[in-house]
């Protein structure tokens, strides 16, 4: 193949399309988030396979740069960190009624609870496992998702006191969410805040005694001194991804993408002007010309909705996606671009890395597809491997 040095990265054999995980980014963004939540501990947020990175591999190098927290959507996430042989505290926070809470007590995963029902469940699972079920009891600030809301909080607290009481739990810590974290002046984030406070006051004088009091997602770790109290949720900021690309992008608050996405072209062929590409002939050509065909699609997580617009760097320059994301592939048409001419399969097409050497990055493919960077990096599907460089020596 023609050597592009885009990503500085040899192919491994065989493979037509990767993920690559540089953990030393995902290591050092978690160094950067700690140092700016100064004297609150950082939880870093690995739900959803590490936002698409690898849960495992992502976990232990957010572990690596200074989080001393994990926190998870799943209890099957969760189970999979301590089977691992992870031991750092997991907070997980969804699980249906009727889900058998016992693995995850006895597995000594803190869960959060929304709701009286949520504390006896996890009493259940306590008494199953024959130890406490450690709780961070949630109170719905204004987001109007989980949490119990402030008119139903003195009943969550007394019920997770009466929990206490009798041993089935420990009431470890309170915690809330924001609705708009990433427009930090709203001025629903001062009321959520105070709401918060008011919260945990009420609670304490009802004789909890929080270890942890939690709120700052990334943009208000990123954002937001006031968010931080004692522990911070940053999840998309560890992958080196800004939440608020209004304001800024991951260089600003010293972050670096860690997922490069890149494939090599399946095939080059010459076409005449006025040749219709991929379903629908959303693009012809203009002149005579090269396609290049791409072998990723929807399947790997190539989102449809950035037909005729998702970016891409190959042959040496930047060209957009001509046509319909397929399936399983996609178009380019290399006109125009420096190395059109020598271009052949093989080549290295990158969708999105961390921005160096003209690559896209993820934001771009974001705004492409009417979507934020978050659904990008997490839909890479799990038919494309990953593959992790930058580990610790
Ligand atoms: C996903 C999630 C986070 C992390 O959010 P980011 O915006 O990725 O930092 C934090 N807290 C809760 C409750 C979440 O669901």
């Amino acid at each position: 193949m023609t050597a592009v040095a885009v990503t500085e990265q040899e192919w491994p054999a065989g493979w037509a399309g990767e993920v690559v995980v540089d953990l030393g980014a995902v290591r050092e963004n978690a160094a950067a988030l700690a140092e700016r939540a100064e004297r609150a501990a950082v939880m870093a947020v690995v739900k959803a396979d590490a936002y698409g990175h690898g849960l495992v591999p992502g976990a232990r190098a957010a572990l690596a740069g200074g989080a001393s927290w994990l926190g998870v959507a799943q209890l099957e996430e969760a189970l999979a960190l301590r089977a691992a042989g992870i031991g750092a505290p997991v907070l997980c926070w969804l699980f249906a009624p009727g889900q058998d809470l016992a693995p995850a007590v006895a597995a000594g995963v803190d869960l959060s609870a929304s709701s009286p029902g949520a504390v006896a469940q996890a009493a259940d699972g306590a008494a199953r496992a024959g130890r406490p079920a450690r709780l961070h009891l949630f109170v719905d600030t204004g987001l109007g998702r989980e949490g119990a809301p402030p008119a139903a909080w003195p009943d969550l607290v007394a019920a997770a006191l009466a929990a206490r009481a009798e041993g089935a739990v420990e009431v470890v810590g309170a915690w809330s969410h924001y609705a708009w974290a990433d427009a930090p002046e709203h001025p629903t984030v001062h009321r959520q805040t105070a709401l918060f406070r008011e919260a945990v006051a009420l609670a304490e004088a009802a004789g909890a005694r929080f270890a942890v009091r939690h709120l700052a997602n990334s943009a208000a770790t990123l954002t937001n001194p006031d968010a931080r109290f004692d522990l911070v949720r940053p999840g998309l900021a560890v992958y080196g991804l800004s939440p608020v690309p209004d304001l800024g992008g991951p260089a600003r608050f010293g972050l670096r993408p860690a997922m490069t996405v890149r494939a090599r072209l399946a095939l080059v062929k010459e076409v005449p002007a006025g040749h219709g590409v991929s379903y629908a002939h959303q693009y012809t050509t203009t002149a005579p010309t090269r396609l290049g065909l791409v072998p990723l699609g929807y399947a790997d997580g190539v989102p449809r909705s950035a037909s005729g617009a998702g970016p891409v760097r190959v042959a040496g320059g930047r060209t957009r996606v001509a046509g319909r994301v397929c399936m399983d592939q996609f178009v380019v048409d290399l006109a125009g671009l420096p190395g059109a001419g020598t271009a052949r399969a093989g080549d290295e097409v990158v969708l999105f890395g961390d921005g160096r050497y003209g690559a896209p990055t993820a934001q771009e493919w974001a705004e492409a597809a009417g979507t934020i960077s978050y659904e990008v990096v997490t839909r890479m599907s799990a038919r494309l491997p990953r593959r992790y460089v930058g580990e610790a020596p």
